[in-house]
Order: structure tokens, then C-alpha cells, then sequence
């Protein structure tokens, strides 16, 4: 028998004090649960830790309804991957599929059978289990299959030791898709995670070389990394990423700037590497920042190892 301590913590949504009595009646000898009685109060609770391991969400309550605390929990990057099932007495076709749309990964309808909810429950529990355990081992990213930020970060470091051992020029690459909130609001979640996937694969094609490493780094956010690569290569390269995506014609009828799903790309070099990574990191990130303020869907190049070598001499 396992440790109180250890078991998965399960997340219990819902306005009616006899529903909450039924399930955590339901899972209480199989794992710890915490209830919410509307969608502020599990919202709330979300924002301390640990976080649960499950979420089970009713619809109707008063206040915010269940499919606006479920989009809630999926743009907020701590609490996005999460599973959310929804445990509701709408029975159309249409509840149910607004219920995937906004991101769950099941839905149950009331009055249900305990058996089969506590199946369910434990099967997503297993599922997420397994799915954090192998992208763990694997170092690559559960959505897009492309490497994960851990690889990121350990060949980051790999690599940059070798460039500063070796003195060879090294380019990051980072990239990120413009206005993707607008995207999900407007498409659903389903339909966000499906262009991640696009994108990411369009970005690793267009940066070939077995050399380089393309990296989902965070949310919307991508990377690639390029050892003994110069500015001028891997100019490039960010070319090529920024006009695949473009190539991919995903609709995007809310983006600002273009009917289709674009991108915000940010390229810093170091000719004579010289510091931490990190230094490189931050230079990269701020020229995607800028690609942004200078209106998206454009690269800018940091080709200039004068901040480079301000930056280092600042963090010493
Ligand atoms: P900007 O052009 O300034 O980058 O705007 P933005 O909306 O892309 O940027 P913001 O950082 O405000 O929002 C990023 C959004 O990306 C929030 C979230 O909805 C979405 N997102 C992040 N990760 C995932 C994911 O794994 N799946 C889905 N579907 N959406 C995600
Ligand atoms: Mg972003
Ligand atoms: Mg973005």
C-alpha cells in the first residue's frame, strides 16, 4: 500500500455539496482530493503547490462556468498540462465536444456509474504518469516530439564549452508565434495544440544539419541551436524557419498582421564566444522582444559581440 503522502492528488470542482460528497466519497481510498466550490476557489487553489494531478471539473456553477475554468487552467503554462475531466449533467453532443474543444481529456456525464468514473480517473492518471516518465527519459517534448528544454539546456552548455574551448563562432536561434493566444481563443486548444505540432516540425526541417538542435523551450516558444555557425549561416537558417512557417498557410484570422499563423524570430551570435550561454540566451531573447515591438512576423539579428562582452563583464 502506498504512502498517504504519495498518492496523486485529484482536484474536485463542483457548486453542490452532495456531487463533491459523491465523488470524494468515490476517491478517497485511492487518492488525496481537494475540493472547489466554484470556478474562482480552483483557480485559487491552482495557485499554490503542489498542484493536483487531475482535475475533475463540473460545467453549470454560478460565476465562471466550467469551459471558462478549463481555459483558464490551459493558458496558464504552470497548470496547462494538467488533466481536466469534465463531470457534468449536459448530455449534448455539442457540450461534450465544446468540453474537448476547451482542452479535457474526458467527459463524464451525471448521473454516472462510480465504477467506470473511477476507471477513467485512473486511467488518465496512468496515462499522464507514463507520458511525463517518458518524455523525461526520452528528452523530447510530449506535443511536437522535437527535443525538450532539459535537452535544450544540456547540449546548450555541451556545445558552448566546446565553441569557447575552440574559439568557433556559435548562433542561436529563438523563435516565437506571434499572437497564439488570440489563436487558441479563437480555435480552441485542440486546434492550438495541432499548429505547435506544425510549427515545430517546420522549424526542425529547416534547420537540417545533424549538428544542430531545434527545441520546443517553452509554451509557443522555440529554439534552435547552432555550433560553429556564423552569423551569416545562421541568418540563413532563420530565412528558412521563418519563411516554412509562413509556407504552412495555417489560418489565423485573428492575427493582427496576417491571415495566416506567423512567427516572431530572434537570432544572436557570438563570433569569438566569450562568458556563460546564458549571456547568449538573453541576447536572443531580447531580439525576438524586438521583433515583436517592430510589429512580428520578422527576424531580428544580434550580430554584435560588443553587448555580448558588456553583458558578460556586468554579470561577473
Ligand atoms: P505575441 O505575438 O506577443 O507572442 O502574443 P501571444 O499571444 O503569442 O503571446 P502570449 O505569451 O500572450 O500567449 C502565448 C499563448 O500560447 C498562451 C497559450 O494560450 C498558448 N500556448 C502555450 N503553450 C501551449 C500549448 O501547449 N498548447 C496550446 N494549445 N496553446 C499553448
Ligand atoms: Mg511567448
Ligand atoms: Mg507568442
Amino acid at each position: 500500500m502506498q504512502e498517504k503522502e504519495e498518492l496523486s492528488k485529484i482536484l474536485v470542482v463542483d457548486d453542490e455539496k452532495i456531487n463533491i460528497d459523491v465523488l470524494v466519497g468515490l476517491l478517497k481510498p485511492y487518492y488525496r482530493t481537494v475540493v472547489a466550490k466554484d470556478g474562482m476557489q480552483a483557480l485559487k487553489r491552482l495557485e499554490t503547490q503542489p498542484l493536483p494531478d487531475l482535475i475533475l471539473l463540473d460545467i453549470i456553477m454560478p460565476g465562471m462556468n466550467g469551459y471558462e475554468v478549463c481555459i483558464k487552467i490551459k493558458d496558464n503554462p504552470a497548470t496547462r498540462d494538467i488533466p481536466v475531466i469534465f463531470i457534468t449533467g449536459k448530455h449534448e453532443e455539442d457540450d461534450e465536444a465544446r468540453g474537448f474543444w476547451v482542452g479535457a481529456v474526458d467527459y463524464i456525464t451525471k448521473p454516472f456509474s462510480p465504477l467506470i468514473a473511477l476507471s477513467r480517473v485512473k486511467n488518465h492518471i496512468e496515462l499522464k504518469r507514463r507520458g511525463d516518465m517518458l518524455e523525461r527519459l526520452a528528452g523530447l517534448d510530449g506535443l511536437t516530439g522535437i527535443p525538450n528544454r532539459r535537452q535544450f539546456d544540456q547540449f546548450l552548455n555541451a556545445e558552448w564549452k566546446r565553441s569557447l574551448r575552440y574559439n568557433r563562432s556559435f548562433s542561436l536561434i529563438f523563435i516565437d508565434i506571434d499572437f497564439f493566444k488570440l489563436f487558441n481563443d479563437h480555435y480552441g486548444h485542440t486546434k492550438g495544440d495541432e499548429c505547435l505540432k506544425k510549427v515545430a516540425h517546420s522549424i526542425f526541417n529547416a534547420a537540417p544539419r545533424t549538428e544542430d538542435l531545434t527545441a520546443r523551450y517553452g509554451g509557443e516558444e522555440f529554439a534552435c541551436i547552432l555550433p560553429e555557425t556564423g552569423n551569416e549561416g545562421a541568418l540563413k537558417v532563420a530565412r528558412r524557419i521563418i519563411e516554412s512557417v509562413r509556407a504552412l498557410k495555417v489560418p489565423h484570422v485573428q492575427s493582427k498582421i496576417a491571415d495566416y499563423v506567423t512567427i516572431s524570430v530572434g537570432l544572436a551570435t557570438a563570433s569569438q564566444p566569450l562568458g556563460r550561454a546564458l549571456n547568449l540566451v538573453s541576447l536572443a531573447d531580447k531580439a525576438v522582444y524586438q521583433a515583436k515591438e517592430k510589429g512580428r512576423n520578422q527576424i531580428v539579428n544580434f550580430n554584435d559581440i560588443e553587448q555580448l562582452i558588456i553583458r558578460y563583464h556586468a554579470s561577473r
